[in-house]
């Protein structure tokens, strides 16, 4: 600039001067917002969890392996949970103890039961004495599930049964259970499909009764009479109860449908689940 020529103008600014500047600003602004969501949506599409390693089965193989030395024998049942991810179900803060024996909060006061009883229910539906071929390979046959939940145990019970009624209280669970199954079946394409139902589980099934199984995750006073009517003969009930003469503990009951037509009970040790509850939310 020649000494005699007059200076720019700093202050004030003219209108595209402005216009420029606040372009600037917002776009400094935005740019690290847009990187963080990046991260974030990133974060919530990656299906291996951290914690678990890159690839979660040979974790699952090691939980197979505690099975195994826990007594379960039954090889639909552990060809299942060394199929299905656990990690996919629960919440991803918890998603290092996905493969620990262990129940995980799913929300709303409610837990997924912990793999080892899980599996000891399941073995008990499948090794039932009424199955009419014992090494079929959907020994669960036409089964009934109480207490969707996040869907896990559901997704194992499908590998195992000609057809799988779900049913789900709680309308929330009932929605992360179809959100859950939706993202296993993006991933494994082969799954087979749960049929999710939200309702009161004490009610049964009527329309897709009778059942060769139910399974209940959830533990009242007594059995509901609907679970008793929608029995096939041959077929097995396995739910946790409360017994009276135990002060109210949970106890895991079996009851049994004869080919005759009558009910046998037994019963497997102390559990402990959630409260069945009758209606929806
Ligand atoms: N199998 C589930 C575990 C769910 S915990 C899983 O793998 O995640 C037990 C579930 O039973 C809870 O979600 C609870 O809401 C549900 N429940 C309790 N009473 C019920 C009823 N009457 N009908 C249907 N679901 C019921």
């Amino acid at each position: 600039m020649s000494p005699g020529e007059p200076k720019p103008r700093r202050f004030p600014l003219k209108l595209d001067q402005v216009a420029a500047t606040k372009t600037a600003v917002v776009r400094e602004v935005l740019r690290p917002q847009a990187h963080l969501q990046q991260v974030e949506q990133d974060r919530r599409r990656q299906t291996i969890p951290q914690g678990v390693g890159l690839d979660s089965a040979p974790v699952r193989h090691r939980m197979v392996e505690r099975l195994t030395r826990d007594g379960i024998h039954h090889a639909g049942v552990l060809a299942a949970f060394a199929q299905v991810p656990r990690h996919l179900f629960v919440d991803s803060a918890l998603v290092n103890q996905a493969y620990e024996d262990t129940s995980l909060p799913i929300g709303l006061g409610q837990t997924i039961s912990k793999p080892s009883v899980v599996a000891a229910m399941m073995q008990l539906l499948c090794t039932r004495p009424g199955a009419a071929v014992p090494a079929s390979a959907k020994p669960l046959g036409n089964c009934l599930e109480i207490g969707s939940g996040c869907g896990y145990q559901a997704a194992l019970l499908s590998l195992l049964s000609t057809r799988l009624v779900s049913i789900e209280r709680l309308r929330d669970l009932h929605l992360k259970a179809r959100q859950n199954l939706d993202e296993l079946r993006r991933q494994t394409p082969h799954s087979p499909d749960v049929r999710l139902v939200y309702g009161d589980g004490t009610l049964g099934h009527a329309p897709q009764a009778p059942f060769d199984t139910i399974i209940a995750a959830a533990g009242g006073a007594a059995l509901p009479q609907a679970w008793l009517d929608q029995l096939a003969p041959g077929g097995r009930i396995v739910a946790p109860m409360e017994d009276a003469s135990r002060g109210g503990a949970q106890v895991l009951t079996i009851i049994d449908r004869l080919p005759d037509g009558s009910l046998q009970h037994s019963r497997a040790g102390e559990v402990l689940f959630v409260p069945l509850k009758s209606g929806t939310t």
